[in-house]
C-alpha cells in the first residue's frame, strides 16, 4: 500500500515562510491499497488538498477514519469537496461516545456559527459508525483500533493490507510521568496496535525540554516516540504532529537528534513532511 501525508503539523495550521518544508497544514494521510481501497486518517486542514484531486476523479465510497474530535483533526472536513457532490458516500468513523453520536459531535462544528453550512444540507450521502472494539475490513484492508492516551476519546489505528501494516497514533502520550524505558508492554498504551508494524505514524511534538512543561497534555517528546518505536520493534518510525511553534530548521534538529537516538532494529526515523510518500 502507499501512504501519502497532506498534513502533519499538530494542534494548528501553520503557514509560512518557517514552515515551508515541512507543511503548515494539519493531521491527514491517506492510505491507497493495491486493491484501490482508499482510506484517509484524520480530517485536518490537509484534507482540502486532497479532496481537491478526488473531486470528479474516483469510484467508490470515501472511507475517513478519525482519531479523535480535536479541532485539528477535523476542521478540514468543512472544505473537502466530495462533501458537496451528491453522487458521494462518505463513511466516516470514530471513537463511541455515550453521551452524543459521531455525527451529534461533529455536527457542533458544522453548525452555526462556526460553519455556515449544517451537516445535514451536504449534498453528499454520510454514514457514520461508532469504531467497535472488533477489527473490521474495509475494501481489502483490515482494520483495528484501540483507545490511546491522550484528552477526550481516542483511538489509534492499525491497519494491515496488502501483506503489509501500518500504525497510526498522532496524538499519543504512551506513558505519563514515568520513563517508558522501565515500563513492561501491558503498561504502555498502543503497544498492541504498534508492535511490529512495517510503518508506524506517531506523535514526536515535543523536545525533551519541551515536555517536561507539558507531562499529561497528550502528546510525545521526539525520544519518548523513539522509545515507543524501539520497544514495539516497527520497520520505520514516521515522526509525525509537529508542534506550531517548530519551524523548519529546528524540524531539521530533530531530525538529526532523532538518528542519534535511534536504538530500534529498523530504518532510521524521519520526519514526516506534506507532500510524502511512501510505498509500504
Ligand atoms: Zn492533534
Ligand atoms: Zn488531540
Amino acid at each position: 500500500m502507499v501512504v501519502r501525508i497532506w498534513g502533519c503539523r499538530g494542534s494548528l495550521a501553520t503557514p509560512g515562510p518557517e514552515t515551508l518544508r515541512y507543511g503548515g497544514n494539519t493531521s491527514c494521510v491517506e492510505v491507497e491499497c493495491d486493491d484501490g481501497t482508499r482510506v484517509i486518517l484524520d480530517a485536518g486542514t490537509g484534507i482540502r488538498v486532497l479532496g481537491r484531486g478526488l473531486a470528479g476523479n474516483r469510484s467508490g465510497p470515501i472511507h475517513l477514519c478519525l482519531t479523535h474530535l480535536h479541532l485539528d483533526h477535523i476542521e478540514g472536513i468543512g472544505f473537502f469537496a466530495p462533501i458537496f457532490d451528491p453522487q458521494t458516500e462518505m463513511h466516516i468513523w470514530g471513537p463511541a461516545s455515550t453521551v452524543r453520536s459521531l455525527d451529534e459531535r461533529l455536527a457542533r462544528y458544522l453548525s452555526a456559527p462556526l460553519f455556515p453550512v449544517e451537516l445535514r444540507d451536504l449534498p453528499a450521502t454520510f454514514v457514520f459508525h461508532d469504531v467497535e472494539d472488533e477489527p473490521w475490513e474495509i475494501g481489502g484492508a483490515r482494520f483495528e483500533a484501540a483507545p490511546i492516551s491522550h484528552p477526550g476519546a481516542t483511538l489509534g489505528y492499525r491497519i494491515e493490507a496488502d501483506g503489509a501494516s501500518i500504525a497510526y497514533l498522532p496524538d499519543h502520550e504512551p506513558a505519563v510521568g514515568v520513563e517508558l524505558d522501565n515500563l513492561t508492554s501491558d503498561w504502555v498504551s498502543g503497544f498492541g496496535l504498534a508492535q511490529g508494524v512495517d510503518l508506524l505514524i506517531h506523535d514526536a511534538q515535543y523536545t525533551d525540554a519541551e515536555y517536561l512543561e507539558h507531562v499529561g497534555w497528550g502528546h510525545s517528546s521526539v525520544s519518548q516516540a523513539l522509545s515507543f518505536g524501539a520497544m514495539t520493534g516497527v520497520g520505520r518510525l514516521l515522526l509525525f504532529h509537529h508542534d506550531p511553534l517548530h519551524s523548519d530548521d529546528e524540524l531539521d534538529a530533530h531530525q538529526a537528534r532523532a538518528h542519534e537516538l535511534w536504538r530500534g532494529s529498523g530504518a532510521p526515523p524521519e520526519l514526516a513532511f506534506e507532500g510524502m510518500e511512501r510505498r509500504i
